[in-house]
């Protein structure tokens, strides 16, 4: 019999967990993503300030073994015919289009950042979701503070391209870490010379300042844009047509095995949707790696119990006894730079329908540092176990000791 044709879109954390351990004897794995690469998001802000190599944050899709990739975006979804439109990512081969059918389709787009439609932050902010953002970051940095010592520049000008300022979701810190240990984050921000401004939004941005809600006018020499995150085109124009979507965030609505609900709120067959694009019906997990990695892992497993008690057909979750996805929450973490790090292993409340914790687990989470040197020294130990590749488990604290007694890479290419 014919392999089961399985299409994954996206190369993030939810698809490329899954991608690691399908049973590629029985599934015939294709991958589509803009980005031949999986990005390690907790440690890209390191990247872009040069304490960690670019490469030290990325792992190829092609080393995954037994999968075709396309390095392309899928724009068009035919829940119908069950295939997919897509258009090539090469720079020089944009817009050259082809289609690809499958049996099963994972959908794992991610999300973009959400900009609110407020005037001026497409054209003038910088993001940071991928490496290319992290590199435009980098040099942005460096052109400021090489422009800043150069002798025809007044003080303001210079006070001016050293404003940095980064338009966070500050409330990120109240809903993840207790009030304890956001006054903690608050407190040594404001001690390392950072305004926090906080509960005043942006009005409008312009190419060296920008203006908040008040109309105070604030000036800067680079702006990162961080405030959460809204649908990518391909779900935008599901979620508008097909299929069931979820009122604030724009996400497509899964049922609690991650399949796919269309617009009558049944589950679509073989269609599941995972990561930052989709949420459980009635339940509001955050938009994290965690929750997307679980839930890669919870498929992986699922199809490849299901796939093997019907090869011919894939049957269905129930019927071979797969239970519904649990989310596990292992706690928040949050590197607040200098050595320190604010970590909280309780649940934040949205997520009160996780697995039940022993005691013993619990036990050991009241152990955990919850701030300072050793919440940071926790916070690396973390992060370095959960890099994927033994080159990167090589290279990330390689240059975290070649920063610390050589400083950071201050080369800037252009
Ligand atoms: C700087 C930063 C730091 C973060 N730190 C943390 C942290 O410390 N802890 C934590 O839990 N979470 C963190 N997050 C959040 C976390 O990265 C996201 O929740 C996670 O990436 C979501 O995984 P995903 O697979 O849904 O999406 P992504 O990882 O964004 O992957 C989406 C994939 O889909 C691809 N794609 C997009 N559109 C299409 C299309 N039309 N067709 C095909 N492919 C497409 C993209 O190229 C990408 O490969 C951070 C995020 C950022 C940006």
């Amino acid at each position: 019999h014919a392999a089961h044709r399985l299409v994954v879109l996206g190369s993030g954390w939810a698809g490329f967990r899954l991608i690691q351990g399908l049973d590629t004897s029985l599934f015939e794995v294709t991958v589509v993503s803009p980005k031949n690469h999986f990005t390690f998001t907790p440690l890209l802000a390191s990247s872009a300030v040069g304490t960690l190599e670019f490469r030290c944050v990325t792992e190829p899709v092609k080393r995954v073994p037994n999968l075709a990739f396309f390095e392309a975006t899928c724009t068009r979804i035919d829940l119908l015919n069950r295939s997919i439109e897509c258009a090539s990512a090469l720079e020089a081969f944009k817009g050259d289009s082809f289609a690809v059918n499958y049996d099963s389709l994972v959908i794992a787009t991610g999300a973009v950042s959400n900009t609110f439609n407020i005037p001026g932050v497409k054209e003038h902010a910088l993001f940071l979701k991928d490496v290319t953002d992290a590199r435009k970051i980098r040099s942005k940095i460096m052109e400021c503070f090489e422009h800043a010592s150069q002798p025809n520049i007044s003080e303001s000008d210079r006070s001016k391209l050293l404003t940095l300022p980064s338009s966070e979701a500050a409330h990120w810190y109240s809903w993840a870490f207790d009030e304890k240990l956001s006054t903690y984050a608050r407190d040594r921000f404001t001690r390392k010379g950072i305004t926090l401004r906080l509960g005043e939004g942006v009005k409008e941005v312009h190419k060296s300042h920008f203006v908040l809600q008040s109309g105070t006018k604030v000036d800067y020499g680079m702006l990162v844009w961080s405030t959460g995150v809204g649908p990518v085109d391909l779900v935008k124009d599901l979620t508008s047509s097909a299929l069931a979507r979820d009122k604030t965030m724009g996400r497509i609505i899964t049922d609690n095995h991650c399949r796919v609900l269309d617009a009558n709120l049944k589950p679509i067959d073989r269609v599941y949707a995972l990561g930052d694009c989709a949420t459980i019906q009635d339940r509001q997990l955050p938009c994290t790696a965690q929750v997307a990695n679980q839930k890669g892992a919870w498929l992986l497993k699922a199809l490849n119990k299901s796939i093997k008690a019907s090869p011919d057909g894939l049957s269905t979750f129930e019927s071979v006894g797969v239970k519904p996805f649990e989310y596990n929450h292992m706690g928040s973490l949050a590197y607040i730079g200098k050595w320190r790090a604010v970590v909280d292993m309780s649940s934040p409340k949205s997520t009160s329908k996780t697995t039940e914790s022993s005691d013993v687990i619990d036990t050991l989470k009241e152990l955990v540092p919850k701030s300072g040197i050793s919440a940071w020294l926790f916070w690396r130990s973390a992060y370095f176990t959960m890099s994927v590749s033994t080159k990167n488990k090589i290279m990330i604290p390689m240059y975290w000791f070649l920063t610390w007694i050589f400083g950071r890479d201050i080369t800037r290419f252009h």
